[in-house]
């Protein structure tokens, strides 16, 4: 059912860039001898679940929705597939995204965009657009993303989808092409609370082969789920309903924070004063990872390689520079750019430097906060799904759809975006849910409760 629906949508949403038709049935029918012969089976069996290009799948063409991938067939499983096959989940295919999970609405794919199921002509957010989108869609119950500066909170908000990005270090990055190694989460997409908690039960926990990944027992997160808010004390900053902020969307959250209070919650105000540094800070700290990590993409060991033409022009650096040329799209090689640059001599110190010591101030501002709360909400996103093409020539005005998710990536703390009532239009709107480091099931608890 679920490829024959992948079929009938795809040609108009472009949601998944990899379709594994005769692996998924071969998976399926694997699952169904398992069960025949009376074996136990694991918490996804049977599941099909899609898996945003950036995570590596063994055998699987996998190209960060990059041209300089094209062709590449990584030799083995990232952790958090091996661990969603372990559980007997079906990988089904792999999902559309923004080149290098660059980007805030999927139009920076070299595969094209992927389309908001809500209405074709409007971005499903990004980066993991694709991963959203067919969620959304509901060509899949879950997939995964993986989120830097929000790209599992903000599509989830636009497509009307659960979305969690878990601490810093609590999934496995083995195996996720890096985008900003300090920021980079691997997290679920689901129709509901519960299905994403079980996904994220799966794919948690200590990873031998991943230095970041933590050994802190995994807590049960569907039980987390159902567990009562009564008492519990949700902080609204009001950094976070600002000027910029869409009034519907500023309206459909505050009515979610009363429902919350409905149900026994404590609303109290709490305040993240350097909220406004995040948006810079993440952009200096992000594009100088970016750049150092985007660098093993030469020409030599993966992917497209292209031959520079001309007199003189066949040495090494030239062949570099020609593959390069030809296999990173805009928006990557601005990042490259910009990354090369607050790392370098003589800007080092008053870019890369003071970013780092802002990221340490807004992590205070959130250690703070939680003496006085359990979890901060907040919209996930100011504006609900924009139109496609409609700030694509404006980086700055693509970078500012991040400016709440932002935050709780630098500080590498939990968050994730559950839909709330939506626009007068019918649009989606997300509820975002931050909590402190490693509380993920505090963050369970309440998104459960407001579903
Ligand atoms: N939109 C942000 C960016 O372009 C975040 C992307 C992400 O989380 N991968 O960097």
């Amino acid at each position: 059912a679920a490829l024959a629906g992948i079929e009938a949508k795809n040609g108009r949403l472009n949601a998944f860039l990899t379709v594994s038709h005769e692996s998924a049935l071969d998976q399926a029918r694997a699952v169904d001898a398992k069960r025949a012969r009376g074996e136990k089976l694991g918490p996804l069996a049977g599941v099909p679940i899609g898996i945003k290009d950036a995570l590596c799948t063994r055998g699987v063409v996998t190209t960060a929705a990059s041209k300089i991938l094209q062709g590449y067939v990584p030799p083995y499983d990232a952790t958090v597939v091996a661990r969603l096959r372990a559980a007997d989940a079906i990988i089904i295919g792999k999902t559309n995204m923004d080149e290098f999970a660059m980007g805030s609405s999927n139009e920076n794919s070299a595969y094209g965009p992927v389309k908001n199921p809500w209405d074709p002509e409007r971005t499903p957010g990004g980066s993991s657009g694709g991963s959203a989108a067919a969620v959304a869609a509901r060509m899949v119950s879950a997939t995964l993303g993986s989120d830097t500066g929000g790209s599992i909170r903000q599509p989830a908000a636009l497509t009307g989808t659960v979305g969690i990005k878990p601490t810093y270090g609590r999934v496995s990055r083995f195996g996720l092409i890096a985008f900003a190694s300090s920021l980079d989460q691997v997290g679920p997409f689901a129709t509901d609370v519960r299905g994403a908690a079980r996904v994220l039960g799966v794919i948690s926990g200590k990873d031998s082969k991943d230095a970041t990944s933590l050994g802190a027992p995994v807590d049960d997160y569907e039980g987390a789920c159902g567990k009562s808010v009564k008492g519990l004390r949700i902080g609204v900053p009001a950094e976070y309903f600002a000027k910029g902020l869409d009034p519907e969307v500023e309206a459909s959250i505050r009515a979610a924070i009363s429902e919350l209070e409905a149900e026994g919650c404590v609303v109290r105000p709490v305040k993240l004063p350097h909220t406004r540094y995040a948006l810079a800070t993440y952009y200096i700290i992000a594009d100088a990872e970016a750049s150092s990590n985007l660098a093993r993409f030469d020409g030599v060991r993966y992917g497209l390689r292209v031959e520079p033409s001309g007199p003189g022009k066949a040495d090494l650096k030239a062949m570099y520079g020609a593959t390069r040329d030809a296999g990173f799209g805009t928006e990557v090689k601005r990042r490259i750019l910009l990354g090369t640059f607050v790392l370098s001599a003589g800007y080092y110190d008053a870019y890369y430097l003071k970013a780092q010591k802002v990221r340490t101030l807004i992590r205070r501002d959130f250690e703070e906060a939680f003496r006085e709360v359990d979890v901060i909400c907040s919209p996930t996103s100011p504006t609900p799904a924009f139109r496609l093409g409609e700030k694509v020539d404006d980086p700055l005005a693509m970078y500012l759809n991040d400016v709440y998710t932002l935050p709780a990536s630098l500080a590498g703390i939990p968050g994730c975006s559950v839909p709330a009532k939506p626009t007068a239009s019918g649009l989606p709107v997300g509820l975002q849910i931050v909590a402190p480091w490693l509380e993920e099931s505090k963050m369970f608890s309440v998104a459960a409760a407001f579903e």
